[in-house]
């Protein structure tokens, strides 16, 4: 499988809420003076950037759509 894209974050649209920090397996994110800054551990998990409420996370591995719920 090839590598996914780095993770990278839009400093234009990122509102520093500091939630994606929260989720990072690794702690590869760092907010420092409301600037966001992703680290060299970060292993492309791609985990962080749905939880952007404003979309501001792009690449990573994609991750697999939720199944639907079977009644
Ligand atoms: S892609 Fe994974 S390791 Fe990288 S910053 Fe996001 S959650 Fe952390
Ligand atoms: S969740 Fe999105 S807006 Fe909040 S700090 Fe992370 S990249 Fe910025």
């Amino acid at each position: 499988m090839p590598e996914p894209p780095p993770v990278t974050v839009d400093p234009d649209v990122c509102v520093a809420c500091g939630l994606c920090l929260a989720v990072c397996p690794p702690n590869a994110l760092e907010l420092r003076a409301d600037r966001l800054r992703v680290l060299s551990n970060c292993t492309r998990c791609g985990w962080c950037v749905p939880y952007c409420p404003v979309g501001a996370l792009r690449g990573g591995r994609p991750l697999p759509r939720r199944r639907a719920l079977r009644g």
